[in-house]
């Protein structure tokens, strides 16, 4: 089935105190559709007098939220996970309009996965539990846990309503107000997401939405004096940004960062698993997924079969306009994007890479024409420490390379100042367990990928960010924990 692709675009606004409110200075940013490359809407060019707007809004509505019942909290966040599934369909078309991912992918993906991320840690606040310990001495303490106040959440372009919902749901459920901003350049799911709090009645100044630039909106909020802790998942350079801007005032942080993911395949896999599977690993969301593996590792005796039937199945992935529902792949962000994962095409012929399919931009037809479409790209021929396997290119970009032995495959998976994600395929069990302690990274998958859990830690190491994000991980990550002594 094909997607229609129609819908008209509004001018976005910003959620503040319970409305739709326009940016103060009555400036607006160009929204672009990276399908056609066109301008369809615009957004609030938002700046530090916005954000004094929505933090007075957040500080007056702290009382309220925070002296409600858990029960009633998550009450509204499950209202607010059923609108996102009622208005599931407009939802997936928009973000894929915005973003340029299939709009199947969206319907499938990303858009449940937000309804999922409310209902998840509105059930989770419901079943949490303090540690209690007794004393010799004759007394017991408790741990007590409180909201922080008001909080930042700051998410990135490539799974929008996804990664928004993540971050807002556990600083919700957990009975702080937030100040959240979604990336510049897809904006329109977390403005229809402000929509459903109004549709529900979510009581004012509880979540406020601030559209704008990173650098002007975005940094604005992370350095307001009243907010007391930031959830921020981006770059790992705007990660560092914050983390200077906010260790003066010792804020909280939760930095989920960049990654440069290995997929290390032994000779006793499942091949024909793995083949689909690290395809998928590989160019799933135009290969924008902070966990998609791009640094492919094979095993000598498997590498040159592995090639063959890799490249010819990359060949076959379809890439074209989002409503289609043949497209694998659709366009990718922005035209600066493409520009930039282009540019590491050419980096790494420079290098002495061999581009062995994909590599170039793709023209489509009609309507579509101008719009940021990427063939899928396989590169071998590079060494570990080269530009191309050291940075993150974020698109549909991947190296393949041989090893020889486990050890020289855990050393080339962590050479690397990434530690996000990586998968490991094999038949061995004991060997399954050594790649997953020795790799320098916070999420390991054996034989699989993005099989994801939402009460497991989520965060990488290194260079990949501070704190674990999933399950209680992000509840208590918004609270402060007071520990009470009591004398029997
Ligand atoms: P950026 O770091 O450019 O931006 C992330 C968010 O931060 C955006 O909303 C951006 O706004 C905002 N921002 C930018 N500068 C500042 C600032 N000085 N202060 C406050 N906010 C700011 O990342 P991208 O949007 O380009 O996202 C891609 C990156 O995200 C990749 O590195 C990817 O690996 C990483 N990522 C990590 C994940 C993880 O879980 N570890 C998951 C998904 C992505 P604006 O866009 O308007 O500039």
């Amino acid at each position: 089935m094909n997607y229609l692709w129609t819908m008209s675009m509004k001018k976005i606004s910003n959620y503040i105190n319970g409305r739709s409110t326009a940016p103060v200075s009555g400036n607006y940013l160009d929204n672009y559709e990276p399908a056609t490359g066109k301008i369809y809407s615009h957004i609030p060019d938002s700046d530090q007098e916005d954000v004094e707007l929505a933090i007075q809004a957040a500080k007056n509505a702290l009382p309220l939220w925070k002296a409600l019942s858990m029960r009633e909290r998550s009450n509204y966040m499950l209202a607010i996970a059923d609108r996102i599934q009622e208005r599931a369909e407009e939802l997936a078309l928009a973000e894929s309009k915005d973003n340029g991912k299939p709009v199947k992918l969206a319907a499938e993906v990303d858009i449940p996965r937000a309804s999922a991320n409310m209902r998840f840690f509105a059930s989770a606040i419901l079943h949490d539990e303090n540690a209690s310990y007794q004393s010799d001495d004759d007394a017991i303490n408790y741990s007590h846990r409180s909201p922080l106040g008001v909080v930042a959440c700051i998410s990135p372009w490539n799974l929008p309503l996804y990664l928004f919902t993540w971050k807002i749901a556990p600083a919700l459920a957990s009975g702080n107000c937030v100040l959240a901003k979604p990336s510049e350049v897809t904006p329109y799911t977390a403005f229809l997401l402000g929509e459903i709090c109004q549709e529900v009645g979510l009581p004012a100044g509880v979540l406020n939405i601030i559209h704008g630039l990173g650098a002007k909106a975005g940094r604005a909020i992370v350095e307001h004096p009243e907010i007391q802790a930031i959830s921020f998942t981006g770059g790992t350079s705007t990660g560092a940004a914050i983390a200077k801007s906010a260790a003066p005032r010792f804020k909280k942080l939760s930095l989920e960062l960049g990654g440069k993911n290995a997929t290390v395949i032994f000779d006793d896999c499942d091949y024909a698993d793995m083949l689909s599977t690290v395809t998928r690993a590989s160019f799933s969301n135009q290969g924008q997924i902070c966990l998609c593996g791009s640094r492919i590792l094979v095993q000598k005796g498997l590498y040159e079969q592995f090639k063959k039937d890799f490249v010819e199945k990359v060949e076959n992935l379809k890439v074209g306009p989002p409503h289609l529902s043949e497209s694998k792949l659709g366009a990718v962000v922005s035209e600066a994007h493409m520009n930039k994962v282009l540019g590491y095409v050419d980096l790494a012929k420079s290098e002495g890479g061999s581009v062995l399919c994909g590599g170039i931009r793709l023209i489509m037809e009609g309507e579509f024409k101008e719009g940021w479409y990427i063939a899928p790209t396989v590169i071998e021929g590079l060494s570990m420490d080269c530009r191309t396997n050291q940075e993150e290119i974020f698109g549909p970009v991947v190296t393949i390379m041989p090893f020889d032995t486990e050890q020289e495959g855990l050393a080339l998976a962590n050479a690397s100042k990434y530690g996000l994600a990586s998968s490991v395929w094999t038949s061995d069990l004991k060997r399954a367990h050594r790649m997953a302690h020795g790799i320098e990274a916070g999420i390991i998958w054996i034989n699989t990928w993005l099989l994801r859990d939402l009460r497991t830690p989520f965060g990488g190491v290194k260079d990949s960010g501070v704190g674990r994000e999933g399950g209680y991980h992000a509840l208590h990550f918004f609270t402060e924990e007071k520990n009470v002594c009591i004398k029997l």
